[in-house]
C-alpha cells in the first residue's frame, strides 16, 4: 500500500508542500485515524516525518494555520 504511495515520485509533502527526500518519507492520514480516518490508499498522503510529527491529530488546516514557517507558501497560493 505504501510501495504504491511512494511510487507518485516527485515526492511533495501534502502537509507544507515542499519536496521530500526519501530520508524523510512517511504515510500521513489525511484524516486521522483517531479522527475515523481509513487506512485506505485514498487517505493517504505524502509528508515529511517531522511534518507528519509536528501535525500530530490535527487536521490539515489546523496544522497549516498554525504552521508559521510556512506562511511564505500560503500567501504565494492566495496570490496566485
Ligand atoms: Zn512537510
Amino acid at each position: 500500500m505504501a510501495r504504491t504511495l511512494y511510487a507518485n515520485n516527485p515526492w511533495i509533502c501534502g502537509l507544507c508542500r515542499k519536496p521530500v527526500q526519501e530520508a524523510d518519507l512517511t504515510a500521513d492520514h489525511i484524516v486521522p485515524v483517531s479522527l475515523g480516518g481509513s487506512n485506505e490508499l485514498s487517505n493517504l498522503q505524502i509528508s515529511h516525518a517531522k511534518c507528519n510529527y509536528s501535525r500530530g491529530n490535527r487536521t490539515i488546516e489546523e496544522f497549516q494555520d498554525s504552521n508559521t514557517d510556512n506562511s511564505g507558501w500560503l500567501l504565494s497560493l492566495s496570490a496566485s
